[in-house]
């Protein structure tokens, strides 16, 4: 269920544009805004959550099994010669858009922006 003011869940619904990465009834992924390294993007699931606090497993499981498949294909893409996975959660860890969402941080060696 989409929660109001919540910028995520209008992008799942189209309200706000987005560069898509990929999509299933479940999982939505596409390009951080802020690119922290070329290929930055988001994984979301399609139903609102908070946070990992908040999740229910069956949310979690659909969510992460995606992930091998959409880094792949990040791989793929932007040819990365490593790959961060980074979630936060709260706002003392640096959360800042409050529906769940895991980074996948392409890396490309030293001084390529994410430290
Ligand atoms: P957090 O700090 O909560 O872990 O990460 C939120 C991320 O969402 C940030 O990296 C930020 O750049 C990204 N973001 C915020 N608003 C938008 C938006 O409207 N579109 C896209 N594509 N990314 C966004
Ligand atoms: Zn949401």
């Amino acid at each position: 269920m989409a929660h109001e003011d919540c910028i995520f869940c209008k992008i799942i619904d189209g309200e706000i544009p987005s560069a898509k990465v990929y999509e299933d009834e479940e999982v939505y992924a596409f390009l951080d805004i802020s690119q922290v390294t070329k290929g930055h993007t988001l994984v979301i699931p399609k139903t609102h959550t908070k946070n990992i606090y908040e999740t229910p497993p069956e949310v979690a499981s659909k969510l992460f099994e995606r992930i091998p498949k959409i880094a792949a294909a990040i791989k793929s893409a932007y040819e990365p010669i490593g790959m961060n996975l980074l979630n936060n959660n709260e706002k003392p860890a640096d959360q800042s858009v409050f529906h769940l969402h895991i980074h996948l941080i392409p890396r490309y060696g030293e001084n390529d922006g994410f430290s």
